[in-house]
């Protein structure tokens, strides 16, 4: 859900969202509302604004696209790569799911039960920085796979890529159930923090009390963690050349988020940890 101006309306954009918003009742006045509000029909979007506009229309865009994009990413959505936003899906039917895919879910118990499955009789060093550590443990291994920051990895020698870090608020409250769903947005551009999670909607369970995140994003400096790559022009080329590098050793595989620079789903991040893991001689 998404609550722009004390109005809460349905995400991803879909029929029930237009209806609140324009209280058209069928795809084709929903299609006509956007095309109206498409102004000249931009070919080839080059930013996230144009895009959007063009995908959805100006009164979407203002209410739940401008104010949250310029949160989370700390810039313009006219400086934003049109890219992020192809990433929600648009529906002209009354379907609030967020993903097109026959399946969708997450791990039964959380991540973290699986990766504890996963790494069950597997030996594992916690809080230890491999780059600090690294001549000593890159002779434990043939194979290494490398999930940090590429341009930590390099010692930053071209530069520091940017990324975006978020900084979240956890409260437990004294109530079952404080918003009724796993995820609410906050759209508007003056609400310090982009959306409220309630975790226990992902695995609904019968505690009488509740916790709840909110996430404030944040421009991420050295020593903060990272959370989003920013797949701008200048990231991007910066990008490519500490990826010719990374190809050059053989041994060394660059894998998720932070390794590759891209904005991934969990989906695609076990897809690609899959194939890197397939390809290696073990
Ligand atoms: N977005 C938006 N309004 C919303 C939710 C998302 O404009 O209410 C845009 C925003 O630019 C965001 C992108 O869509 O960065 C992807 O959002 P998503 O929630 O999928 O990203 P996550 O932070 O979960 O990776």
């Amino acid at each position: 859900m998404a609550v722009y101006q004390g109005k809460m309306y349905n995400l991803p954009f879909n029929m029930n969202t237009f209806y609140q918003l324009w209280q058209v009742k069928t795809p084709q006045e929903a299609k006509q509302k956007i095309m109206e509000q498409r102004q000249a029909i931009v070919r080839q979007p080059k930013n996230l604004e144009d895009q959007a506009i063009s995908l959805v229309g100006r009164d979407v865009y203002n209410v739940l696209i401008k104010g949250y994009t310029e949160k989370q990413w700390g810039r313009s959505c006219r400086e934003l790569p049109a890219e992020i936003i192809r990433r929600l899906p648009v529906r002209f039917t009354f379907d609030n799911n967020y993903f097109n895919d026959p399946y969708q879910g997450i791990p039964e118990g959380g991540y973290t039960s699986l990766i504890t499955n996963l790494l069950e009789g597997v030996q594992c060093h916690l809080n230890v920085d491999f780059l600090k550590e690294r001549e000593t443990l890159s002779k434990l291994a043939n194979n290494i796979v490398f999930t940090g920051p590429i341009d930590a990895f390099f010692d930053y020698c071209y530069g520091a890529l940017e990324y975006r870090s978020v900084r979240f608020e956890k409260e437990v409250l004294d109530c079952e159930n404080y918003q009724g769903v796993a995820v609410v947005n906050y759209t508007d551009r003056c609400v310090p923090y982009t959306r409220i999670i309630e975790h226990k909607h992902f695995e609904y369970g019968t505690q009488p009390k509740t916790v709840i995140s909110r996430e404030y994003p944040e421009e991420w400096k050295r020593g903060a963690e990272p959370y989003y790559p920013i797949n701008d022009a200048k990231n991007s080329e910066l990008y490519q050349k500490y990826e010719r590098l990374a190809q050059e050793l053989g041994n060394v595989h660059f894998c998720g988020r932070l390794a590759t620079y891209k904005y991934y789903d969990m989906d695609r991040v076990v897809d690609e940890a899959l194939s890197v893991v397939s390809k290696l001689n073990v």
